[in-house]
């Protein structure tokens, strides 16, 4: 065991950031923590009144244009100060993140953190890059498309990557020139406010970034049927988006974005040029972050001739991941982030050895002592593809295993769930690697690796999975609109 991350002294924050200043809540809700089922502070439970106060003070910064109109250089000076503050408070931030989320702090300081400050970087970067078209020659006509902000956006994020989901939409939403309002989800708000906070020291000017802690069917309800915000940039699951596309549809008609969910196969070919490499990552593609990720390799898919030793290997890796206390920098695996994940965890566990899987390792709850939300990495074998644990997302530490003969199969199984975010194909054959990365209808497929993930490559899935993408230059694109210009000339003098 390692020194545990200090958090004497450190400030919860609590309160949602409105036109510039945090706002005194009218309400407040327990923030628990799932490392020990403790209360660690009040945070504000916005309502519909505070999210039209954020709305009118960021459709007032658009309309102004005290942070559209600033030029390129200044938008991207306040971005870098931005990113670098994240840096600065790198300790600070990651140890809220654990607290708040429940996920070992190593894995907050090494990815979750800087990575969200890379974001920020990404877009500074990118912010004057983004061309518009001239349109093709005509006569007496001259005309070219340009790149329009969309105005406000109303960001609403999950909980599993609190800060970085939130800078994978603010960023590049304020690169684009718009007001965002931003919406934590209400297991893990604490980083989303201190972002709101840092922005404004970085200079960007008050109501260009709302933040507006709370509940989905409050806060996030109020942002999705609000006349006035033009678009909702979404992650979370499937049944939330489905409501989002409803809220749009029954008021402005604002467009929508959703990262959805997924279930997403490993599919390992007996001739993988590195068994210990997939086996690794068939673990760790499922066992990151708690297995709460969108992109988790649920699936693991295994030609039959190697998949009793391949199996084998994945639950020896498996075993000695053992959950731990988050702020322990040791722990590789923390806490699911509330009772209530935890609880539907082991229910589709029940579920899955009652439709006939066989479990290998795991299933149970441990550190109940602890008070916090803990459940070991599940494996289990010989899972029917038709079966819930195959079909249905667990969003938590459960890998199914299920044998392939042929490659079709193989593609065939890949395909028949309704989602479609990432996957992964182990194979020496180069002509394969190129047949499944088409025929595996999601949006990431990584060929000898997992997560081979980047600010530069577009993000996002297929079917179920959701529509429009996060990073890169595209997520540029899907904050703003295009507009056609046209000057008609008059006649030679
Ligand atoms: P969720 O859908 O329950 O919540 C996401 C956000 O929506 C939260 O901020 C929540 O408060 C809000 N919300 C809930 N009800 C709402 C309502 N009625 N109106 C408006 N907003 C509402 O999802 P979750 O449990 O926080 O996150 C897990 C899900 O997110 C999983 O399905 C996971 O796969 C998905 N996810 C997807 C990606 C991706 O990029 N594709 C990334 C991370 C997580």
């Amino acid at each position: 065991m390692g020194e545990l991350a200090r958090t004497d002294g450190l400030r919860l924050p609590g309160r949602a950031i409105v036109d510039g200043a945090a706002v005194e809540p009218r309400a407040t809700f327990d923030n628990v923590s799932p490392r020990d089922g403790g209360i660690l502070g009040q945070v504000a439970r916005c309502g519909a009144a505070d999210v039209d106060r954020a709305v009118a003070s960021a459709r007032a910064a658009f309309e102004d244009g005290r942070w559209r109109e600033q030029p390129y250089r200044a938008k991207k000076q306040v971005l870098h100060k931005l990113a670098d503050l994240i840096e600065t408070h790198l300790e600070e931030l990651a140890t809220l993140e654990s607290l708040d989320m429940g996920k070992p702090i190593a894995d907050a300081r090494a990815f979750d953190i800087p990575a969200s400050a890379n974001s920020f970087r990404y877009y500074a970067e990118a912010l004057d890059k983004l061309y518009g078209e001239v349109g093709p020659h005509h006569p007496d006509r001259i005309s070219w498309v340009v790149h329009e902000p969309l105005g406000v956006i109303g960001c609403i994020v999950p909980w599993n990557f609190p800060l970085n989901m939130a800078a994978w939409k603010v960023a590049p939403a304020l690169a684009m020139g718009n007001s965002v309002v931003l919406k934590p989800a209400e297991q893990s708000p604490m980083t989303a406010i201190r972002l709101g906070e840092l922005a404004l020291e970085a200079g960007l000017p008050p109501g260009v970034l709302n933040v507006v802690p709370g509940y989905g069917e409050e806060a996030g309800q109020a942002l999705g049927r609000h006349m006035d915000v033009d678009m909702l940039a979404f992650t979370g699951s499937g049944s939330v988006g489905g409501l989002l596309m409803r809220y749009a549809g029954k008021s402005n008609l604002k467009r929508v974005s959703l990262e959805l969910g997924g279930k997403s196969p490993q599919i390992v070919f007996a001739d993988c040029p590195d068994m210990e490499a997939a086996a690794q990552a068939a673990a760790w593609g499922i066992f990151f972050n708690q297995g709460e990720v969108c992109t988790a390799a649920s699936r693991l898919l295994v030609e039959n001739g190697i998949k009793a030793e391949f199996v084998a290997r994945v639950v020896a890796i498996a075993k000695a991941i053992v959950p731990g206390d988050p702020l322990d920098p040791d722990t590789r695996f923390g806490a699911m982030v509330s009772e209530e994940q935890m609880t539907g965890v082991l229910r589709r566990i029940q579920r899955a050895e009652a439709d006939g899987a066989k479990l290998l390792l795991g299933g149970q709850r441990v550190r109940e002592e602890s008070g916090g939300f803990f459940v070991t990495p599940t494996v289990f074998d010989d899972v029917d593809p038709a079966s819930a644990l195959a079909q249905q997302e667990v969003f938590g530490p459960v890998l199914g295993a299920i044998g392939f003969d042929t490659t079709e199969e193989a593609f065939r199984l890949a395909n028949q769930t309704v989602y479609g975010l990432a996957a992964g194909v182990w194979t020496a054959d180069v002509t394969r690697a190129h047949r499944a990365a088409r025929a595996i209808r999601s949006g990431l497929v990584w060929i000898n690796g997992w997560d081979a993930c980047d600010i530069t490559m577009p993000f996002g899935g297929f079917r179920q999975s959701g529509f429009g993408r996060d990073r890169s230059m595209h997520a540029l694109e899907k904050y703003a609109d295009l507009k056609a210009i046209t000057i008609t000339l008059g006649p030679q003098k």
